[in-house]
């Protein structure tokens, strides 16, 4: 599938974070970040028939109690659901930080780091540049 895409638009986030943060804070910070670039990669996937690559951490569109990717069945919301960048062998730590000029920090111990990088993607044909 990548094949059938000859550019790609990246483009890197970085969300500081207060010391202290647990992951599972620091998902919850980035939740409004994370659905306002996948509203816009969507709509960019409609204007140039490409396909956009997000931030994961988990099933955005179910609720933890439904989703049916725990199950191993199919996607409920194949339209709006996107794999991450390493589900299709890209190497986010190296994207970010050779071709965004984004470090990227790990936590520890259930503690975030002090900023979460999110690295997103357009896969696409389009001759004209992408307007985000
Ligand atoms: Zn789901």
């Amino acid at each position: 599938m990548l094949r059938s895409y000859c550019r790609i638009f990246l483009l890197g986030v970085q969300i500081p974070l207060p010391p202290g943060t647990t992951v599972g804070a620091s998902l919850d910070v980035a939740r409004p970040v994370v659905d306002a670039i996948n509203e816009r990669l969507l709509e960019l996937e409609r204007a140039t028939d490409g396909f956009s690559l997000t931030f994961v951490g988990g099933c955005r569109y179910c609720g933890a109690a439904t989703c049916t990717r725990p199950e191993g069945l199919p996607c409920r919301h194949p339209e709006k659901a996107r794999p991450g960048l390493e589900a299709w062998g890209f190497d986010v730590a190296r994207t970010a930080a050779e071709l965004l000029q984004l470090e990227m920090t790990w936590g520890r111990d259930g503690m975030a780091p002090p900023a979460l990088t999110l690295v997103f993607a357009l896969l696409h044909n389009s001759p004209a540049a992408i307007a985000w």
